[in-house]
């Protein structure tokens, strides 16, 4: 099991291995651009050779890269595509430069599209996007069903992987996300880890992001809340940091907290997983 959370990407990759460190996490995520804007900082790759290094040394699991927010894959405007797609192509290629890391995007909003629309686009870009051989893996957001969203349900996320037909194409879990799309992980964890494997695979979930939500089951709302003070609570993450299932899995915080916030969490984790609490 791999603990840690979001971190800021402004000081580059070595800057926020530190960082972790300093948290006692062995993962962590990042922006690989501006949020909310499509810019990308320029590329170091003094800084992405020793991040390898570091990575390594500090017995890291892999690292869960977050995609823009803007970057939505399928939009309505031919033209908007056009960019999301080279932004996505851009990113792959960024993280090509720390080899063996995982790519999270949300899969996108098809705004009155239709969803079936959606994931065809999605695919596209997808297949457009990612080269042979690419040294990281992709992985596509569960979504809480907030608008448009499509990705809610794990069918949708099917439909995608089978559409781009990879491999190196997998699934990356939102506990605060999946409640809020009508899968009851609070009294049912087993129920949708089985149903998410007969739906999607269990071998394509390669990490999780652990948010506690701040709206009951199945809102549609998408709004985190601190581990054990939302919906959840904390019993439910003591379950999910057990489950053997999830062994070895990333798990990224992605609560309203700031660094000493997070680092809380993180030591809250470990305790749930080595079962002090
Ligand atoms: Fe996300
Ligand atoms: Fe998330
Ligand atoms: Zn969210």
């Amino acid at each position: 099991m791999y603990f840690g959370c979001h971190l800021s990407a402004s000081r580059g990759y070595c800057a926020m291995i530190r960082q972790a460190m300093a948290m006692d996490a062995d993962t962590f995520a990042f922006f690989t651009r501006n949020p909310r804007g499509s810019r990308s900082k320029k590329e170091d790759p003094t800084d992405s050779t020793a991040a390898v290094q570091m990575l390594r040394l500090g017995n890291f699991g892999p690292v869960v890269a977050h995609g823009a927010y803007t970057m939505n894959l399928c939009t309505a405007k031919p033209e908007d595509r056009a960019f999301a797609a080279e932004i996505l192509a851009d990113d792959l290629r960024r993280m090509a430069a720390i080899p063996g890391n995982f790519y999270n995007i949300h899969p996108g909003s098809h705004v009155g599209q239709g969803t079936e629309q959606g994931i065809e686009q999605i695919a596209q870009a997808l297949r457009r996007a990612m080269e042979p051989d690419y040294p990281v893996v992709v992985l596509l957001e569960t979504m809480a069903g907030k608008g448009s969203e499509v990705g809610s349900r794990f069918e949708e996320l099917r439909a995608i992987l089978d559409a781009v037909g990879r491999d190196d194409l997998g699934v990356c879990l939102d506990t605060c996300h999946v409640y809020d799309a009508g899968y009851d992980i609070k009294n049912d964890l087993d129920g949708v880890l089985e149903e998410f494997d007969r739906v999607i695979g269990l071998k394509r979930l390669k990490a999780l992001h652990l948010n506690d939500t701040k709206n009951p089951f199945c809102s549609h709302k998408d709004r985190h809340e601190k581990i054990g003070e939302g919906f959840l609570g904390e019993e439910t993450f003591a379950r999910i940091v057990h489950h053997p299932k999830l062994w070895g899995k990333p798990m990224i915080l992605e609560t309203p907290n700031e660094l000493d916030g997070y680092t809380r969490e993180i030591a809250l984790l470990r305790a749930l997983h080595n079962n002090f609490i």
